[in-house]
C-alpha cells in the first residue's frame, strides 16, 4: 500500500507512455464500416475514396480510405465502385388514400431507398396508431412526419362523399376557435398542418399565424380564393405546382375574380366538383395566357417556400409510367386488386383524348426550369398512391423528371435529401453525409450523378444506423 503510494511521478510518467502506443493503436468498435465509397450529397461536392463509420444510428466520422486498414465492426462494408447517398425523402403521400396499400407502404418505400416520408392528409387518429404500430414494431419503417387531415372551407373537397375519393379532409371552426384547434392538433402529434383549397382568406391566415406561433411548418394548396403569391409564403411549402399557372396568367385578375364569384355562389353539392369544375373552367385558358414577366414576378416572391411540383402525377397521362421497363418489378409488389383496378384504369387512359391534361403535364415540366432560373427552392414529391403512384418506386420517376425539366441529377437528390429535411428545419440533422448526422443511408452500384436513374440501383439500404435492406 505505501510502496504504491510513493511510487515516483517519473515511473508513472513512464509507464503512462509506455502504455501510449499501444491503446491508441486499438481501434475503436464500431456498428457499420463502409470502406472506400463515393460519398455524394446534396451539398457537398462528390467525395470519392471515403470511409464512413457508424455508431449509435449516427454517422461518426467520414474520412479519407487508407488500404489494409483494419476495422473492429459489426458490419464491414466495402465500398469500392460504390456509391453513398443519404437516405431519400418522399414529401407528398397519403397512407390512408386507398386502405389495401396502407400496410405495403412502408416496407415499399424502404425497398427503393426512401427513408422519411411526409404524410400529407388523413385521419389523424388512424395515422397516430398507424405510426406507433411502426414505431413498435421490430420491422425498421421510414420515419413518418404527419399532418392529420387536410384542412378546408365550409366545403371539404375530400368529404369522404364522393365515392372514388377517401374522406382526407375536414371542415375548419370559426376564426377566434382557431388557436385552440391548432394547438390541439400539435398536442395530439402532428409534426405540421396541411391547408387545402376551399378555406376562406380568413381562416388560411388565421390557421397559417397560429401554426407559426406553435412552430408546425405548414404545407398548403393555393386557396382558391388567394394567389400563389399572396398564400405561398404564409406557407413553408406548396403542393403540385397548382394555381401557380393562374397567377402567371396576363389576365390573372379576372380569372381570380371570376372564381370567387363561383366560390361565393355555390351553396349546395360537393367541394370535389366545385374545384373540378373551376380547373376545368380555368387551367387551360391561364396556361395560354402566360406572361412571363409577370410569372417571374409571382415566383420570385416565392423563394422562402418549398415547392413539391409531383410532377409524376402532374404528368402520369403523358410519361405513362407503366411503358417503363422497371415497372413491372415494383408493380407486381402491390395487392392483387390494386394491380387489377389500376390495369383496368391504365387501359381506359390509353384509349382516351387527354388534351387538357397534356398542357398542364407540358405547363408543368415547363415550370422546374422557372423555378431555377428565380431560385425557388423545391422538394421531391409522389402523392403516392394516387394517380398509379407505387409506393417507393414513383420517386426515383420523380428524380428523373426533375431532372429532364432542367435539374442537375445533384439538384434533384437534393430536392429528396437536405430540401425535404430544411422543411421541419432538420436539414442539419439528417439529409446529408457528414459527422453527427442521423445514419439513414442508401448503398447504389452505380454513380446518380452520371444518370440520376442510378438512384434505382440500390445494394443497401440503412435506417438508424441498422441495415433494413441488403441485396
Ligand atoms: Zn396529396
Amino acid at each position: 500500500m505505501t510502496t504504491k503510494l510513493r511510487t515516483p511521478l517519473s515511473i508513472l510518467i513512464a509507464l503512462t507512455l509506455a502504455l501510449l502506443p499501444s491503446c491508441s493503436r486499438k481501434e475503436e468498435s464500431w456498428d457499420i464500416v463502409i470502406s472506400n465509397v463515393s460519398v455524394i450529397d446534396g451539398i457537398s461536392p462528390t467525395r470519392v475514396n471515403q470511409t464512413v463509420k457508424i455508431r449509435d444510428g449516427l454517422i461518426i466520422k467520414v474520412m479519407p480510405y487508407i488500404p489494409d486498414q483494419e476495422f473492429n465492426a459489426h458490419s464491414l462494408v466495402d465500398g469500392n465502385g460504390q456509391f453513398l447517398i443519404p437516405g431519400l425523402w418522399d414529401m407528398h403521400v397519403h397512407f390512408l388514400y386507398d386502405e389495401r396499400l396502407k400496410e405495403v407502404m412502408p416496407s415499399m418505400f424502404l425497398d427503393h431507398g426512401i427513408t422519411a416520408v411526409r404524410d400529407t392528409g388523413g385521419d389523424l387518429e388512424s395515422l397516430l396508431d398507424f405510426r406507433t404500430d411502426l414505431v413498435n414494431s421490430s420491422e425498421p419503417s421510414p420515419d413518418i412526419f404527419l399532418s392529420g387531415p387536410l384542412l378546408d372551407g365550409k366545403f371539404v373537397i375530400y368529404d369522404g362523399n364522393n365515392p372514388a375519393q377517401p374522406e382526407l379532409g375536414t371542415s375548419t371552426p370559426p376564426v377566434d376557435e382557431l388557436g385552440d384547434f391548432v394547438k390541439s392538433m400539435k398536442e395530439m402529434g402532428v409534426d405540421f398542418i396541411k391547408l387545402y383549397e376551399l378555406l376562406d382568406e380568413e381562416r388560411f391566415y388565421a390557421l397559417s399565424e397560429k401554426a407559426n406561433q406553435l412552430d408546425l411548418p405548414v404545407a398548403s394548396h393555393v386557396p382558391l380564393v388567394l394567389t400563389a403569391e399572396t398564400a405561398g409564403p404564409k406557407a413553408n411549402s406548396m403542393e403540385h405546382l397548382r394555381n401557380i399557372e393562374l397567377s402567371c396568367a396576363s389576365n390573372w385578375k379576372e380569372l381570380l375574380q371570376e372564381r370567387r364569384a363561383l366560390i361565393k355562389g355555390f351553396d349546395e353539392g360537393l367541394g370535389y366538383d366545385l374545384r373540378a369544375s373551376i380547373q376545368a373552367l380555368q387551367r387551360i385558358p391561364a396556361i395560354m395566357d402566360y406572361d412571363e414577366n409577370r410569372c417571374d414576378e409571382v415566383l420570385s416572391s416565392l423563394t422562402s417556400t418549398i415547392q413539391v411540383p409531383t410532377l409524376r402525377l402532374n404528368t402520369v397521362s403523358i410519361t405513362k409510367p407503366w411503358e417503363e421497363e422497371d415497372w413491372d418489378s415494383s408493380f407486381h409488389k402491390l395487392p392483387l386488386t390494386v394491380k387489377e383496378e389500376w390495369s383496368a384504369r391504365i387501359n381506359f387512359l390509353s384509349n382516351q383524348s387527354r388534351a387538357a391534361n397534356e398542357k398542364f403535364s407540358e405547363w408543368s415540366l415547363f415550370l422546374i426550369s422557372r423555378l431555377l432560373k428565380n431560385n425557388v427552392p423545391f422538394a421531391a414529391g409522389t402523392d403516392a398512391p394516387i394517380g398509379f403512384g407505387i409506393p417507393g418506386y414513383s420517386l426515383h420517376n420523380e428524380l428523373k423528371l426533375l431532372v429532364e425539366s432542367g435539374a442537375t441529377p445533384q439538384q434533384a437528390i437534393k430536392s429528396a435529401t437536405y430540401t425535404a429535411a430544411s422543411f421541419f428545419k432538420l436539414e442539419d440533422r439528417v439529409g446529408q453525409i457528414q459527422e453527427g448526422m442521423k445514419a439513414n443511408l442508401v448503398l447504389l452500384r452505380e454513380d446518380p450523378l452520371v444518370d440520376i436513374r442510378n438512384t434505382r440501383e440500390i445494394n443497401r439500404v440503412m435506417v438508424d444506423g441498422k441495415w433494413a435492406r441488403k441485396s
